[in-house]
């Protein structure tokens, strides 16, 4: 190792550091911190934030990443220093572009907005919430300006979340979409689920979530689940993984959100241990990050093969909601296609119509062709257009998410395209591992996950998310046709 590399490495172990204590702050916030810790935090989250930054975009680590160019191009593209050495570069080439005090008032802004949006949503008042998603957006679009794009300043902000990727190429993949998931919608037979639309103890419910979740493959001490007004899963090392899940008023879906956040936890979990503490130790868009979480929350947790194995333990655990439900009738209600105006009970085709939604709206504000303020009505009328829904109030419509909130626009593509990335992924799963189906049956999925982990979670963030694509399927390009022809069988099987 060269000395200008250690030097660099250290650089970059104590800005994960920081960035991981980040992400413990936002944790804490959104699991234990009560209410009145919100301005506190705010602050907390902005000075480090700014330290962090700071200490990234230093000019230091730019004349290292300089210096270690021919070692670089002595090295195969893929070893992990090539890797960390490209990796970081257009990190820290895009990071240095954004003024740290912007940083730091985005992380003030987020933590104070998400505060306001959890009561805004209590007490269905967007007029309460407005001025913070006003002052969001405001921010997001200081952001673009701080970059030149082609298309649309909305692009700069996707590339935070899914890069390389510009609005123009998100939108042909959504175009393909859209036209498809209504006709599935139009032609899918309505099913009658209302045997889950009752109170299952939620005791019960967590109990049974981590026994699922303590069968996919993560190390026993290295994974924790909580409860948050809206599940996620993050992670401060690849050994200390942390999920959360919502119990509702009625039905299982803490069951499938927890398996949801299982998929991003053995992503989490499978980075190779030697790109910890770099930032290499994640993975190359939340695009590919959401594939997974998408895979084991509906390839595997919705499928007939897994529910022959875990149907009777979960009857057990609710003989008095299931014990006279068939398997056929639980499998017909767990995969049926029902719109409705929550993303947070939407099923696997309506799901991205949700998302198709919410990337037109932001991405029109970000353009100035939508004000904050009209965002209700746009709403609205977008749901009807697209779900044929009628939205009850702004708490179950425009307010339902945290992402505006948090800050995070450009963030809800992302859950699309993993829809359709789980799929192109999944089918070579499929050819990988021949008796998947009869492992599934036996509740056994290690194979899955470990070939998974060395597929994929293992390369973290080494190549970019079309070679990493490419690397697993053989092409790097975002293909809907697998995703739109397993809904496709799928809603066909209901009829
Ligand atoms: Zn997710």
């Amino acid at each position: 190792v060269t000395p200008d590399l250690r030097r660099l490495r250290e650089r970059l172990a104590e800005i994960s550091d920081l960035r991981r204590t980040l992400l413990l702050l936002s944790w804490e916030q959104r699991v234990t911190m009560p209410p009145g810790g919100t301005e506190a935090r705010a602050n907390a989250l902005a000075t480090l934030g700014r330290t962090e930054h700071e200490r990234f975009v230093d000019a230091e680590i730019g004349h290292l990443l300089e210096r270690l160019r021919p070692y670089e191009e002595s090295l195969e593209y893929d070893s992990d220093d090539a890797s960390l050495i490209r990796v970081v570069r257009r990190d820290w080439e895009k990071a240095r572009r954004e003024p740290s005090e912007l940083r730091a008032e985005r992380l003030r802004a987020g933590s104070l907005a998400h505060g306001v949006w959890v009561e805004a949503r209590a007490t269905n008042d967007f007029a309460r919430f407005l001025p913070a998603l006003e002052r969001n957006f405001d921010i997001r679009k200081r952001y673009a300006a701080c970059f030149e794009w082609e298309d649309s300043p909305y692009t700069p902000l996707l590339d935070d979340f899914e890069p390389f990727m510009t609005t123009t190429d998100v939108a042909a993949v959504f175009d393909v979409l859209r036209p498809a998931l209504a006709e599935i919608v139009r032609n899918a037979p309505r099913i009658d689920a209302s045997f889950l639309d009752v109170p299952f103890a939620h005791d019960r419910q967590r109990v049974f979530a981590e026994r699922l979740a303590s069968t996919v493959g993560l190390d026993e001490d290295a994974w924790r689940l909580d409860t948050s007004a809206h599940p996620f899963c993050t992670s401060f090392s690849r050994r200390d993984v942390r999920m959360t899940t919502r119990f509702m008023d009625t039905g299982l879906r803490a069951l499938w959100s927890t398996l949801h956040e299982s998929g991003h936890a053995l992503y989490a979990h499978g980075v190779a241990p030697s790109l910890e503490r770099t930032p290499l130790a994640g993975s190359p868009s939340l695009g590919l990050n959401e594939s997974q979480s998408r895979t084991w929350e509906n390839l595997v947790g919705r499928s007939r093969p897994f529910w022959s194995h875990w149907y009777e333990p979960l009857q057990r655990t609710f003989p008095d909601e299931l014990g006279d439900v068939g398997f056929e009738t639980f499998m017909s209600a767990v995969n049926c296609v029902q719109p409705t105006a929550l993303r947070g009970r939407a099923d696997e085709t309506t799901y991205s119509l949700h998302i198709i939604l919410r990337f037109d709206l932001e991405r029109r504000v970000l353009e100035e062709t939508l004000e904050p303020r009209d965002l209700p009505q746009a709403w609205n009328e977008g749901m009807q257009e697209l779900l044929g829904v009628e939205v009850p109030d702004d708490a179950q419509g425009v307010l339902q998410d945290t992402h505006w909130a948090s800050c995070q626009i450009g963030y809800f593509p992302t859950y699309a395209l993993g829809n359709v990335i789980s799929l192109q992924i999944w089918s070579v799963v499929r050819e990988a591992i021949p008796d998947l189906d009869d492992q599934l049956e036996a509740g056994e999925l290690l194979e899955l996950s470990g070939w998974l982990r060395d597929g994929l979670y293992s390369l973290g963030r080494k190549l970019t998310p079309s070679e990493t694509i490419e690397r697993l399927t053989g092409s790097p390009a975002i293909d809907p046709q697998p995703f739109l022809a397993y809904l496709r069988a799928k809603a066909a099987a209901l009829a």
